[in-house]
């Protein structure tokens, strides 16, 4: 069994068709890297398997299960974590706080029942407490645990969203740019935290990655888009050979290939 199968998926915002007709598999315990100039239709594809975007045509099956037409909280119940491409925090919560939403999202409806019971029970708090400051020692972040947010530098906000899916537990892990904004240090930091998260807990992660140089050292298997279909698939280095991805990524400012 595959365990994240896409089929024929499609979509189209009005006249245009931000994905179209896509297949990709992913197998468990692999990073598989989505590439592809601006515009490709990246992010369109993780929404759908997230399921912040509702596809036109298509089917996603995750673990054997069809989950093309689920909410992203029943996608979460069942695993799939996601760190977005625009840091999404609660600014004014502290560290500690944000990864308390997070856990609570495994287990919740919506986000009206988050924020009412991570304010108020008090039952499990201390069990909370630990798991939450488990989660932020392992991105590296347990001695920022009270700080807010909004005060952490862009590097650590970025952990601190990956400490937030994290808390989900996910089986699968979507990650949309998570080395934008870094530094060469900060992106070793992440690099080495998404290949731990593979090597110790298992986890399977698919991710669009501008960095080029990043995704070539570290994905199994690479898809690239343009303009909304897959124009190749195969292992970092077939990737590279492949003319067709030349071609499509000539002209484009920011990628180097
Ligand atoms: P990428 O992540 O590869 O840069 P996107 O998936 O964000 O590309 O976008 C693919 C195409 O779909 C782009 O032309 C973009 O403008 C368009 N698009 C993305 N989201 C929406 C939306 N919510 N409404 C209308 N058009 C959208
Ligand atoms: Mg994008």
């Amino acid at each position: 069994m595959t365990f994240l199968e896409i089929n024929g998926l499609t979509k189209l915002f009005g006249g245009l068709a931000a994905v179209t007709e896509l297949d990709i598999s992913v197998d468990q315990g692999k990073i598989f890297g989505l590439i592809g100039p601006n515009g490709a239709g990246k992010s369109t594809v993780l929404n759908m398997i997230s399921g912040t975007i509702k596809p036109t045509r298509g089917r996603i099956v995750f673990n054997g299960e069809e989950i093309t037409n689920f909410p992203s909280h029943q996608r979460a119940q069942r695993g799939i974590g996601r760190v977005f491409q625009e840091d999404i925090l609660f600014e004014n919560f502290s560290a500690l706080e944000n990864v308390k939403v997070g856990l609570h999202l495994r287990s919740s409806n919506n986000f009206a029942d988050v924020f009412f019971r991570a304010r108020s029970t008090r039952i499990q708090e201390k069990k909370l407490n630990e798991i939450a400051l488990s989660i932020l020692e392992f991105v590296g972040l347990k001695e920022y645990s009270n700080e807010f947010a909004v005060n952490l530098p862009h590097g650590r906000q970025r952990l601190l969203s990956l400490a937030i899916a994290l808390a989900i537990q996910p089986q699968l892990l979507l990650l949309d740019e998570p080395l934008t904004g870094m530094n060469p240090k900060e992106i070793e930091v992440m690099l080495t935290m998404i290949r731990s998260l593979r090597e110790q807990r298992g986890i399977t992660c698919m991710l669009i990655e501008h960095n080029l140089k990043a995704v070539m050292g570290l994905c199994d298997r690479i898809a690239v888009l343009n303009f909304g279909k897959k124009i190749a698939e195969g292992s970092p280095e077939e990737i590279v050979e492949n003319q067709t991805v030349i071609e499509a990524y000539l002209g484009t400012e920011e990628d180097d290939i």
